[in-house]
């Protein structure tokens, strides 16, 4: 996503700072000159970018600083401050408690993901034990409500709606009691979107609201609108009382500092992030771990939280708390080409991926992993599975690298490789992490 992009002239800047000989004023002013540049780039609004810019300076005043201090770690700091105050509201949402019944709405524009991300919301609770429904009260678009029972049909969740009840705040009330005798304790009520910002719409939104009393009225929003996404955040918060953000096709090409950066102007937090269009393209969203991940620094609790919910506990933890044997790198490769849940979590891990996903090296990596792949699958079970650095002796080597018809050398350039990301693999704090995690869930 082009907030990736993002990320790399942001930390690029804060390289070519720390790097220089001397910091001063100039080297100062040309870091914070790069880093509005890049995020002018990725559409967040001249006035914000104003904003960020001033207090960075205004926190370090390198005249102030006393001989000694550290200043490039001063102005990172103050950097990485100020983005994460740009996207934070600092008021936590509304979360649905277990066993009690919650109501939450959805609004939005038609087209903006709306119902969609109900499904993956319904889904992400479901996953955490919640015994969530939805409730299909767009009457306004055709086929919203095949969609939606096509969804929850899919993602097994229990969905009310109808064919020819034209009012939506009658199907909403409906629904919701119906869900509330089954004792689902998240109803999830999808309402109707139009094509721009309207008075109908606002009417409709109120009414729905005042008649099931939501918990919550989360705002869905593509984050792909750029510098529209202030002016909208806006009207829905002015009209409906909004009390948390889903931005939504965060994947492809979507600009999303534009979006990211309005919503928290208008003093909502962002919560979830839609990244595809199927029901796991789903990710919590945490300001500060979304930085660190922007900035290259690697995200350790949105990793936590994939393992908690895209894969089974179960399967997952076994493999992570291994040693880091050839075939995990082999089964990480191969969810990585799909993106499938191990393959997310290589991504999210520091350094670990960096050279086979850098951008503009992307074909290279993919390359690489066919290749080590290749390399592999000429490898006895003992093999994968082997712990004893001793076991990879010179006949083993060539034995592999005849059957795979590649090189000695790329071979052992392999085994290289897998050494070196085993390393970095056994310090990641990861195996504390899970092991908390574990305990908690006990
Ligand atoms: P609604 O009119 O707001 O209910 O929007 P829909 O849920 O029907 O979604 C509109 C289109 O956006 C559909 O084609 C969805 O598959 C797609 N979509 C929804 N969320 C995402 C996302 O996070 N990423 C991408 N790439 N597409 C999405």
């Amino acid at each position: 996503m082009v907030l990736a992009q993002l990320g790399g002239s942001i930390a690029r800047a804060l390289a070519r700072m720390k790097g220089a000989t001397v910091v001063d004023e100039k080297v100062l002013a040309e870091c914070l000159n790069e880093i509005s540049r890049a995020l002018l780039q990725a559409d967040v609004r001249f006035e914000t970018v104003h904003d960020v810019k001033a207090n960075i300076k205004s926190i370090v005043n390198l005249d102030a600083l006393a001989a000694g201090t550290d200043k490039r770690r001063i102005i990172q700091k103050a950097v990485v401050g100020e983005l994460c105050r740009m996207l934070d509201p600092g008021k936590p949402a509304f979360t649905p408690s277990k066993g009690k019944p919650s109501v939450v709405m959805f609004v939005g524009l038609q087209g903006s993901g709306k119902t969609t991300t109900c499904t993956k919301y319904a889904d992400y609770y479901r996953r955490k034990g919640f015994s969530p429904a939805l409730v299909c009260a767009d009457t306004f678009r055709a086929g919203a409500f095949d969609q939606l029972k096509q969804n929850a049909s899919k993602a097994k969740i229990p969905f009310y709606g109808s064919y020819n009840e034209s009012d939506p705040v009658k199907i909403a009330v409906e629904g919701v009691d119906r869900f509330r005798k089954e004792k689902c304790d998240l109803i999830i009520v999808d309402t109707s979107g139009r094509h721009k910002q309207e008075a109908a719409l606002f009417e409709e939104m109120r009414q729905v609201s005042e008649a099931t009393k939501p918990d919550l009225v989360i705002f869905v929003m593509d984050g792909s609108i750029g510098q529209a996404a202030f002016d909208q955040a806006q009207a829905f918060k002015q009209s409906a009382s909004v009390g948390a953000v889903i931005v939504t096709k965060m994947d492809g090409h979507a600009k999303g500092g534009g979006a990211l950066s309005a919503v928290a102007a208008t003093r909502s937090p962002v919560i979830f992030i839609g990244t595809g269009e199927h029901i796991p393209d789903f990710e919590v969203f945490d300001v500060k771990p979304f930085v660190s991940r922007l900035l290259g620094m690697g995200d350790l609790s949105g990793l936590m939280d994939k393992i908690q919910n895209v894969m089974p506990a179960d399967e997952l933890v076994p493999n992570l708390t291994a040693a880091f044997t050839l075939r995990l790198l082999y089964q990480m490769f191969q969810n990585f080409q799909n993106m499938g849940p191990l393959g997310q979590l290589f991504s999210m891990i520091p350094g670990l991926s960096a050279q086979f996903i850098e951008k503009g090296k992307e074909k290279e990596g993919q390359a690489k992993i066919k290749r080590y792949m290749t390399i592999m699958d000429s490898m006895t079970e003992k093999e994968l599975d082997n712990t004893n650095p001793k076991l990879m002796n010179e006949s083993r080597i060539n034995r592999i690298a005849r059957g795979s018809g590649r090189l000695v050398k790329e071979v052992v350039d392999m085994l290289e490789e897998h050494k070196r990301i085993a390393k970095m693999w056994s310090k990641l704090p990861i195996h504390n992490l899970i092991r908390n995690k574990r305990d908690s869930l006990k």
